[in-house]
């Protein structure tokens, strides 16, 4: 089943320039920006300039330069907020979050970079 995209989701508004945003770093294929309700003092949404929904639409379709450009920008987004552990950061997550089960909120691909504070376990029960 090929997967329809919303062009009048909000991301993609602000890929459009129609919204404002407080841009983290723009790519030749990526954009990262903070998210509008942080849930933590590092809180930045990557998002590919392309149409996908979400990680599996974009892994099986983009092309290798997107896919690269959208791992490195994720990279160049925790290199520049200095919490990469390896570095003297203090670490940080990545999440995707897909379909219902998911509990996705904008139908555009995004990756939630969080840090700046302990996380706790990565998931509670229920
Ligand atoms: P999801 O649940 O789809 O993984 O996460 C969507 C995220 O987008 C949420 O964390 C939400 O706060 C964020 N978000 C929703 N609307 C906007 C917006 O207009 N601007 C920004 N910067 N973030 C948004």
């Amino acid at each position: 089943m090929a997967y329809s995209y919303d062009t009048q989701n909000i991301f993609a508004r602000i890929l459009r320039g129609e919204i404002p945003c407080a841009k983290v770093l723009e790519t030749a294929h990526s954009l990262a920006f903070n998210d509008i309700q942080p849930q933590a003092p590092h809180h930045v949404l990557v998002i590919p300039r392309g149409a996908y929904v979400n990680a599996d639409h974009f892994a099986l379709e983009a092309s290798d330069a997107e896919i690269a450009d959208f791992a490195r920008c994720i990279g160049q987004v925790c290199q520049s907020l200095g919490i990469r552990p390896g570095e003297g950061g203090a670490g940080y997550r990545l999440i995707t979050n897909a379909g219902e089960d998911g509990v996705q909120e904008v139908p555009h691909y995004h990756v939630h970079i969080l840090g700046g504070r302990m996380l706790g376990r990565m998931l509670q029960k229920g």
